[in-house]
């Protein structure tokens, strides 16, 4: 019983054959080399990838208004075979969410068709050095010049950075403001000028993806580019975004679980000792037996928080983003590593693929919200709700809980 319909399994399936045809091939190359895989990228547009979580009325395949359940069947397949591809294709999703939120009619349409083609690729900057899981207290700063905005400052971890077209940048329009309502998003164009890109990142995984450190020296932008054309919904934008973004890094999580376990299944499939294949000695088994269920569980997850997305249940989708965010990137970490331990001393290896996923799978569970954050986001909707849970106080016997005050 699958929770993807039709139109879902067909972009899986082309995903996959991008996947074992192209990406799968050339994974170990870009790992090494560390470098922007074009032919990838290419191949991924030909297939006409880049516009899964796009609407049809903006030069999107997507059937509806949202499209998340398309998003992370490609996502799967790509990252099974490479999660470094797996990221950067899901930031194109990342990068233009915020349109799809909170543009204008006039932004959606002139911007959106051109990344669901793969003409232009998008990128999302709202983390600074200072401000990671608090983004709230980013200081990249825009200023009204009349007409326009000049934008000034520096963003940390631009995933994508370097080779993309196109950032959505936060920034603060508002510094008198306390709360969120300091913060607007606006879309940056790589040949504005004063832009650039500085640091170029080392990384221990998802190494061809590049991530870098972007800089706004006075960029110069005209009201045009003001996401939805108002001030003070930046915040709001990117938090939006992030729910419905975070069910595509699950499926980073998840396709990299699914790759390990498919590679140390066939090795321990084949590989003696004591005169068996390794895979008919229980404690192996119990491994295997372990990862395949918690994969499954994960997949499971994010699907059902990509449907309510797609149901437009934004209300569930907060806390089902989250869960499927942080399970599944927890599983990738624990069904990778394991993966490793079955391939044994081979698996530690360079020329072993296997090392490789459990290297790509540590980011999943830092970037787009900590799982620590994630674990804030869950526990802070279960407070939520633990208000509506009144009726249980009948059965649960209450201790008197007046506190000593000495
Ligand atoms: C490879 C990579 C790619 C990235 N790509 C992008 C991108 O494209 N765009 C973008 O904007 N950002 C991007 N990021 C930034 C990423 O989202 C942040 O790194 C992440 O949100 C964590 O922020 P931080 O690194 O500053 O860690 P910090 O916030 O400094 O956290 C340090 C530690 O403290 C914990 N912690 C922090 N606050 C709390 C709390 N309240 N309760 C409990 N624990 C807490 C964290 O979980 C973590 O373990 C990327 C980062 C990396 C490394």
């Amino acid at each position: 019983m699958t929770q993807l319909s039709d139109e879902n399994l067909h972009w899986q399936a082309k995903a996959r054959e991008v996947a074992e045809d192209v990406v799968r091939p050339l994974a170990a190359k870009y790992d090494v080399a560390q470098e922007y895989p074009w032919e990838i990228k290419d191949a991924i547009a030909e297939a006409g990838l880049f516009g899964v979580w796009i609407p049809e009325a903006y030069g999107g395949s997507g059937k509806h208004e949202w499209n998340i359940r398309n998003l992370v069947a490609v996502v799967e397949q790509l990252s099974r075979a490479c999660g470094g591809v797996g990221v950067i294709f899901a930031v194109n999703a990342l990068g233009s969410l915020p349109l799809i939120v909170g543009g204008t009619e006039e932004q959606k349409q002139h911007y959106l068709p051109q990344v669901a083609a793969g003409e232009k690729l998008i990128a999302f900057c709202l983390s600074e050095k200072t401000a990671g899981s608090d983004a709230q207290a980013l200081k990249t700063r825009a200023v009204e010049t009349g007409g326009g905005w000049r934008i000034h400052g520096e963003k940390k971890w631009t995933t994508n950075g370097g080779a993309t077209d196109l950032y959505t940048v936060f920034a603060v329009t508002d510094p008198e403001e306390k709360s969120a309502a300091r913060i607007s998003a606006f879309i940056v164009e790589k040949d504005d000028p004063g832009f650039s890109i500085g640091k170029v990142e080392d990384k221990m995984g998802i190494r061809c993806t590049p991530v870098v450190e972007t800089r706004f020296d006075g960029v110069e932008v005209d009201e045009s580019r003001l996401l939805g054309g108002q001030t003070g919904k930046g915040f709001r934008h990117a938090m939006a975004t992030l729910d419905m973004a975070r069910p595509g890094v699950a499926a980073q999580g998840m396709g990299l679980a699914q790759g390990a376990l498919e590679l140390a299944n066939r090795y321990t499939s084949q590989r003696n000792q004591f005169g068996q294949p390794v895979n008919r000695f229980q404690m192996v088994q119990q491994m295997l037996a372990d990862m395949a269920m918690k994969t499954e569980a994960a997949r499971q997850l994010i699907y059902a928080a990509a449907g309510a997305a797609d149901s437009g249940n934004l209300a569930a989708v907060n806390q089902l983003a989250a869960l499927a965010k942080c399970f599944a990137t927890d599983v990738a970490m624990e069904v990778t590593t394991d993966a490793v331990q079955l391939f044994g001393g081979y698996g530690f290896m360079k020329d072993y693929p296997i090392e490789k996923y459990m290297r790509d799978a540590k980011i999943t569970q830092i970037y787009e919200g900590t799982n620590q954050v994630q674990r804030m986001v869950i526990a802070r909707n279960l407070a939520k709700e633990a208000e509506s849970l009144g009726f249980l106080d009948e059965v649960i016997p209450a201790e008197d809980q007046d506190v000593y005050e000495g």
